[in-house]
């Protein structure tokens, strides 16, 4: 029987870790990279590397892609389009919903499956099945295909739409920026009082390990549409929120962040939201 077999292109630290994984599953693995110097360690560990772009496609149905971003596929796969008829391309690379919905139409008229990955591990956890990766995209390639992607890391299957992949990704990316920069904004105005990271670090995880139960208790009632002010005020939360940008600027540090919390906080105060938790600030957001 033949060896199971990949291609992966684009051998930034994620598509060496991939690359790096396949091979040490057992696969032959074919790679590609733009910078061709960075296929080097792979071959010596017994990665092939194809001379062109059309050359990968060529050899594996399989075909992962780990790039920057689209513009980075299209860049790659373009000039190679008369090659990509009966591939699966398991995109790997980030970017929204909507450009992840256009590159599954781009490869269907020209032959090819895409499924959209969102991975959601840094490279170190590549090989590990309690990583995961959100895929996207028809049912039965994923299915086909889904003992060689956890190879990778474990699968999370979201729907038949290519876009929901990147959407759940980009969900929690939202979270994830906005969660680190409010981490390092508070180790900021901690550092301007004397307070060093490792001093606060008890408190600031503490702090972040609260959260799951307020998640676990707001979504049903946002579900609901249950906004009442039984637990939590928008007014109250405006002035926690004044307190902790006066708090900042009496330290010297910058308020940019706190100032577009209070900002959002203000315009649910304006819309007569003062009485409510501060989860009726959805509405806020809907509105734009
Ligand atoms: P990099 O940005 O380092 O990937 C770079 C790869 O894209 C290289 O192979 C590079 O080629 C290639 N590339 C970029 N632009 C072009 C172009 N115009 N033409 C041809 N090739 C191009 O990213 P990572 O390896 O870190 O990540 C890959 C994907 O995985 C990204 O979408 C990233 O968002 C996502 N990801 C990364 C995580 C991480 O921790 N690193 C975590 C989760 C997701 P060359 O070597 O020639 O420059």
């Amino acid at each position: 029987a033949n060896k199971a077999a990949v291609t992966v292109i684009g051998l930034g630290p994620m598509g060496q870790a991939m690359a790096g994984a396949y091979l040490d599953a057992g696969y032959e693995v074919t790679v590609w990279n733009r910078t061709a110097a960075r296929a080097a360690a792979l071959v010596a560990r017994g990665a092939l590397r194809a001379e062109t772009v059309e050359e990968a496609l060529a050899v594996n149905e399989l075909v992962i892609l780990s790039l920057t971003d689209y513009d980075a596929v299209y860049a790659i796969l373009e000039p190679a389009a008369g090659a990509l008829r009966g591939r699966v391309l398991v995109n790997l690379s980030s970017d929204t919903p909507e450009r992840a919905r256009e590159a599954a139409a781009w490869a269907a008229g020209h032959g090819a499956e895409h499924l959209t990955g969102g991975v959601q591990s840094p490279p170190s956890g590549i090989g590990s099945p309690e990583s995961s990766t959100f895929y996207s995209g028809p049912k039965e390639v994923f299915e086909a295909h889904e003992a060689a992607l956890k190879v990778l890391t474990g699968a999370d299957y979201r729907g038949t739409d290519p876009g929901l992949a990147a959407l759940y990704y980009q969900i929690q990316m939202d979270m994830f920026w906005t969660a680190m920069l409010s981490y390092l904004h508070a180790t900021a105005v901690a550092a301007a009082n004397g307070i060093t990271a490792q001093e606060f670090l008890p408190y600031a995880q503490s702090t972040m390990a609260s959260l799951p139960n307020f998640l676990a208790f707001y979504a049903p009632r946002i579900d609901a549409g249950n906004h009442e002010g039984d637990v939590d005020k928008l007014a109250m939360g405006v002035a926690s929120v004044d307190h902790v940008l006066h708090t900042a600027e009496g330290s010297g540090v910058g308020t940019t962040l706190p100032a577009a919390v209070l900002e959002v906080f203000r315009r649910g105060m304006e819309r007569g939201y003062g009485g409510d938790s501060f989860t009726r600030l959805l509405d806020v957001f809907r509105e734009g």
